[in-house]
């Protein structure tokens, strides 16, 4: 529920701008980060076509809550090396934007009854910062996460999402990092996607573009297709936060929709305000 003492503390802190657009992408391997792929490069490119936000608010797959829906208010958010046996590269890179204080204290206010609360001690984990590197990499504009609660039902991501869209009136961009299908169990390398990865990738698409939102937090609708998609919901809830921000008046753009290691679906959207 969006109070009014935490709209006109927004409205104070940040002026009105053209409604941000809503992303997410799907991030995959932590090697995205540093290396050139199909992901990166679209990332990348994205980063060229985007407004320049006032912040990003990031919520990733790899923040997991009980309970609570933390933001990050540190100044500086440190970059975490959430991976094991990766090459010495990749622990080498640090993600050095500044955070925003004030403003992820007010979105403590604007989550009041999603038991928002503030957190000092978590910074940039991989989804946030393997897909940031590419967005915008001068690491420039202020930027700061928001945990994902994974004691609530799928619907309660939505509402997160319509809790925070207000944002996007504020030059926030609102972005969203996990997998649409991410089943580490079924990973093969080199193997080509499992039908389950592909039908289950399928029928989401299908069913943002009809934006039946709520279908996509029907975890019984969804059923067993689902379940193999997503043994755990980490990596589904932030796409389920920006479907949440969506609203009738914004147009639909998917990319990179391929299923790499057999059962992880790289496949992005971006909602732009018509
Ligand atoms: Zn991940």
């Amino acid at each position: 529920m969006i109070t009014p003492q935490s709209l006109t503390a927004l409205h104070d802190r940040l002026s009105p701008s053209d409604r941000m657009p809503l992303v997410f992408l799907g991030h995959g391997s932590p090697m995205n980060a540093i290396e050139d792929t199909a992901a990166s490069r679209a990332w990348a490119d994205l980063g060229r076509t985007l407004p320049r936000p006032k912040a990003i608010l990031v919520v990733s797959a790899h923040w997991m809550t009980q309970g609570t829906t933390l933001v990050d208010v540190s100044a500086l958010p440190r970059t975490i090396h959430d991976f094991y046996g990766f090459p010495p590269e990749l622990y080498a890179k640090t993600y050095p934007a500044p955070g925003a204080p004030d403003l992820a204290r007010d979105v403590v206010s604007l989550l009041a009854s999603h038991h928002g609360a503030e957190d000092d001690s978590w910074g940039l984990d991989h989804g946030a910062w393997s897909v940031l590197a590419h967005l915008y990499p001068k690491a420039d504009v202020p930027v700061f996460q928001v945990s994902i609660d994974m004691s609530r039902e799928l619907a309660y991501q939505l509402e997160v999402g319509r809790s925070l869209s207000a944002l996007r009136d504020r030059g926030v961009l609102i972005l969203g990092s996990g997998n649409v299908v991410h089943n580490l169990r079924a990973m093969r390398m080199g193997g080509k996607p499992h039908d389950f990865a592909l039908e289950f990738d399928t029928v989401f698409a299908e069913t943002l573009e009809k934006r039946d939102m709520a279908a996509l937090a029907d975890r019984e609708a969804l059923g067993a297709l689902f379940r193999l998609a997503h043994p755990s919901v980490d990596h589904y809830l932030p796409a389920l936060t920006i479907a949440g921000a969506a609203d009738a008046r914004d147009s639909l753009r998917f990319m990179t929709d391929t299923i790499d290691l057999a059962s992880v679906s790289m496949r992005s959207f971006v909602f732009h305000s018509a």
